[in-house]
């Protein structure tokens, strides 16, 4: 796919700009606060309707307007497309596909794929088990449309089920009506064993990605383990069971979630297992290690979105080049190549090796300009 053309209007610092993307490459420059990562943003919204940035839409928003717009034309395999995403302070939306609206998210998400690399996914390796869940979210919401939907729903039941326990542990001598819970329970192992189930099912086909990748980059020296660990201890081959699990631990956990007041079992609480030769990478992985394990989880994500559908998707890099070593920014540049268009913000071009700039498009970017 190919991204040609992004306009702005009342985006952010961004009052009105039209960018053409005139190479597979684009290197935005500039200095702080000019609106690199801003632009890398809107391409993120209209991919996955999120910012990693902010859940609030007034923040998108320029300050001082009521709406901003993100309207993008892109060429994929199937032919020319246009999306168009009208953000409100007020937090309504509209979607359009080709000019004409769009009522269900379903239907606008999965246009635009792309893979982010910003200096904040070195967290990824160190960062908490949240950090990884979001990332298995974000891909599996360009996958699969539906599993937007799907995780929507999960949050919106244990919200709903934490609201109840809340309350039953707070106020022990008026509790709320019992007949809700196994209510919540029912569509709480419905919901999330579908959640579980996507997630095994993605990290099973990134696994050997990644390895392979985590090889190379590590000189063939080290040993990488990519695994789903669900709280929820069941046969993964045997999908079936997982409700049956879901409901049973639920029940296994009930005192400790009379105690606590929250929902203990579920994806919401899941983890990815990251080890290399064996020991949990995020404890006693070195610095360099978790760099080679981000990049090679990076490329692995690049390489499952092609495979899966059909099309190279965008690279989105904010600020990361200056964070690899020349070695590892090789590997990024080989891996690339000319074969996925590509969007690099930096505050200065010095900051990575000059072959890089060949065929490069270069934007500076000022004051939202
Ligand atoms: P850095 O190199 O530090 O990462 P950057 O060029 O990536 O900088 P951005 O994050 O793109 O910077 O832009 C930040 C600028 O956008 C800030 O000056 C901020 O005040 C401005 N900004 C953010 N949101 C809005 C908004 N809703 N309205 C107006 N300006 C905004
Ligand atoms: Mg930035």
């Amino acid at each position: 796919m190919y991204l040609q053309h992004l306009q702005l209007h009342q985006f952010r610092n961004y009052a009105g700009q039209s960018v053409e993307f005139a190479a597979p490459k684009t290197i935005l420059v500039g200095a702080n606060a000019q609106g690199k990562s801003n632009l890398l943003e809107a391409v993120e919204l209209l991919s996955t309707l999120k910012s990693h940035r902010t859940s609030r839409d007034r923040d998108l928003v320029q300050e001082g307007s009521a709406a901003a717009q993100i309207t993008a034309a892109l060429q994929r395999d199937s032919g020319p497309l246009d999306l168009t995403l009208t953000l409100r302070a007020n937090g309504r939306r509209t979607l359009s596909v080709n000019s004409e609206t769009v009522r269900r998210h379903l239907d606008f998400l999965g246009h635009i794929n792309m893979v982010q690399f910003s200096s904040l996914d070195l967290d990824l390796v160190r960062g908490g088990p949240g950090t990884r869940r979001n990332w298995l979210d974000t891909v599996l919401i360009q996958l699969e449309p539906v599993y937007a939907y799907l995780w929507q729903q999960y949050q919106q039941v244990l919200k709903q089920r934490n609201a109840f326990l809340k309350q039953r542990r707070a106020h022990p001598e008026r509790p709320p009506d019992a007949a809700q819970l196994p209510l919540w329970d029912q569509q709480l192992a419905s919901m999330g064993a579908r959640v579980i189930q996507r997630r095994y099912r993605m990290l099973k086909r990134l696994a050997p990605l990644a390895q392979k990748w985590h090889h190379t980059i590590s000189g063939q020296q080290e040993q990488l383990v990519l695994a789903y660990a669900p709280n929820i201890t069941h046969d993964p081959e045997q999908p079936d069971h997982l409700y049956g699990e879901f409901l049973a631990q639920i029940e296994a956990r009930a005192g400790a979630e009379y105690h606590q007041g929250i929902t203990l079992t579920g994806p919401h609480r899941d983890e990815v297992d990251l080890l290399i030769n064996e020991t949990p990478a995020r404890q006693y992985g070195s610095q360099g290690q978790q760099r080679t394990l981000v990049l090679a989880l990076k490329l692995a994500e690049l390489q499952l979105i092609e495979e899966i559908i059909g099309e190279p998707p965008l690279l989105l890099l904010d600020d990361v080049l200056a964070e690899l070593d020349l070695n590892r920014q090789n590997q990024l540049l080989a891996a690339i190549q000319e074969r996925f268009q590509t969007l690099i913000t930096t505050t200065h071009l010095g900051a990575f090796e000059a072959k890089w700039l060949d065929s490069a498009q270069v934007l500076t970017v000022e004051k939202g300009q």
